[in-house]
């Protein structure tokens, strides 16, 4: 096949991908779907696995971590109920496809990755792209960025025992901070804590399986 038809085949895959698998689920945002049918997320995955890019799972990216499944990366930035003026940090980048999901949604994507192979390769691609208003660092996401906080939202690709503290200082009045909660396995659960006057609302959500906060 050429690259041409190619690329075509791999565009239908994410459109169909969009269909079934996410909004023929319950996302609703129009703005995260046609980010979702935006993103080469083919581009984000290791080339041996570039054909299961758009399937309905996780895939490992080298260093013990993987791209979260396409659903679920919707599913939370739907939970980050954006509007497009939002700073945004994102913990846990990995190969930065959400970070550039979330790039379209907002106005500027803050993102930090603990592992600096990860952290090379998300930028360069990030960089091939144009995803131009995403910022990437690398170091430890759980102190947060302290010099570009505070957020307006505040999402975590890797699931934590505890919320870590510093997020929570980093998080506007009104802000939204999503993330897996809970210990290693299928006992975490998605959850959404909103800043409000008398402290954090807390929502609970999905059972997920993240790799863990390290
Ligand atoms: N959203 C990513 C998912 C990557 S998996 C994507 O679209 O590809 C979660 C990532 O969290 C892993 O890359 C892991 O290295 C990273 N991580 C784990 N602990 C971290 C920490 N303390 N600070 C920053 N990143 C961390």
């Amino acid at each position: 096949m050429d690259s041409r038809n190619h690329e075509n085949e791999l565009t239908r895959a994410r459109e169909v991908m969009v269909r079934l698998q996410i909004q023929g689920r319950d996302v609703r945002d129009e703005r995260v779907l046609q980010a979702m049918r935006s993103v080469p997320r083919h581009r984000f995955v290791p080339p041996p696995l570039l054909e299961e890019a758009y399937e309905d799972h996780p895939i490992p990216i080298g260093y013990g971590q993987t791209i979260s499944q396409p659903y679920i990366v919707a599913y939370m930035a739907e939970m980050l109920k954006l509007r497009g003026y939002e700073r945004v940090l994102e913990v846990g980048s990995g190969s930065g496809y959400m970070a550039a999901m979330l790039s379209l949604l907002v106005k500027d994507v803050y993102a930090i990755e603990l592992e600096a192979g990860l952290c090379t390769r998300a930028e360069e691609l990030l960089t091939e792209l144009g995803y131009d208003n995403v910022h990437l660092r690398c170091g430890d996401g759980a102190l947060g960025w302290p010099e570009k906080a505070p957020f307006d939202a505040i999402v975590l690709s890797c699931s934590a025992v505890d919320v870590p503290p510093a997020l929570l200082e980093q998080l506007i009045m009104g802000g939204r901070m999503v993330l897996p909660l809970g210990p290693h396995g299928w006992s975490q659960r998605l959850i959404r804590l909103t800043h409000c006057d008398d402290g954090f609302d807390m929502e609970n959500d999905l059972p997920v399986a993240f790799v863990p906060l390290r």
